[in-house]
């Protein structure tokens, strides 16, 4: 008898990507399905156009939220434009590891992506970069074999371009399924990084919610600028494991963007509406210097 009371949904959730190509080929309903979209931290209801228009940030509270890589590339990137370096490369699933083979293939579908990083070169405020954008909607933005391959391969780019790197990060730590080949990408993206900035190369780290595990202990906070978005949760383990292990309350905002940056692990926390601008800045103070002509024009 409640069904009849909940017969009309008055507010449509936001669909994946693939719903959303999908979306065309069915029949119209009388609500549109994406329609709106609620803020997770203070509860406001606004449509998603809005928001979008907002680089999907909540007008009410500020609460940034997740973005895709490709959202991201497009916001950052001068016309959203991205030359990409290592499109089709995917995890083979090397130990086999039970069900993992099938889930790829679920995350690869959900997500349009074919990992849970896109890497290559394009421009920002004119200066060109290489930059590893990673996804949280791919296997909640683990680093396998295949993310820590694409990045070293990257700053490999980067080295050889004399580009400077640009990483965003957004990850739930090492891909577990993929064991100690997970692991050992921690060791040899900080090894890249390590050969790139003594040559003199530039890094700026951007570490987005949330930032953990494997990710967090490696290349994220390996920055010449470490740099965050508000309120994203950054840290190597969670607060509950830390919390039974030292047996002590921790603070409320322990973990977040601002509270690292208080402890000075982060140089600084960036609204996303001031990123591009705050990444040009940075990439102009380090740009070389041009040589000017006899006449000095
Ligand atoms: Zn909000």
């Amino acid at each position: 008898m409640f069904k009849d009371l909940f017969h009309k949904r008055k507010y449509a959730t936001v669909p994946s990507e693939r719903e959303r190509s999908d979306s065309q080929e069915r029949p119209k309903r009388d609500i549109p399905e994406g329609l709106m979209n609620k803020c997770p931290k203070c509860g406001t209801i606004q449509f998603s156009k809005e928001l979008e228009k907002n680089l999907k940030v909540c007008p009410s509270c500020g609460h940034h939220f997740r973005l895709s890589a490709w959202e991201r590339i497009g916001m950052t990137l001068d016309d959203g434009r991205l030359s990409e370096f290592d499109a089709d490369m995917i995890s083979e699933d090397p130990l086999e590891f039970p069900g993992y083979a099938p889930k790829l293939e679920t995350q690869k579908k959900s997500s349009g992506l074919k990992d849970a990083v896109v890497t290559g070169t394009g421009e920002i405020g004119g200066f060109p970069v290489v930059v590893a954008v990673m996804s949280f909607d791919f296997f909640s933005g683990s680093m396998g074999s295949v993310v820590g391959e694409k990045i070293t391969r990257a700053i490999e780019q980067a080295h050889e371009r004399r580009l400077p790197m640009i990483i965003f990060s957004t990850s739930g730590g090492a891909r577990m399924q993929e064991s100690i080949l997970s692991l050992m990408q921690m060791a040899k993206t900080s090894a890249a990084l390590a050969k790139f900035q003594s040559d003199g190369g530039l890094y700026i780290s951007v570490m987005t919610d949330p930032t953990t595990g494997g990710v967090t202990a490696s290349f994220a906070s390996l920055g010449d600028y470490n740099l965050a978005e508000p309120g994203a949760l950054i840290g190597f383990a969670g607060r509950i494991v830390i919390e039974q292990t030292i047996r002590q309350k921790l603070p409320d905002n322990f973990q977040t963007a601002e509270f690292n940056l208080q402890h000075g692990q982060l140089d600084r926390v960036v609204h996303r509406k001031d990123m591009k601008s705050t990444l040009t800045r940075v990439l102009d103070m380090h740009a070389p210097v041009k040589e000017e002509t006899a006449h000095g024009v």
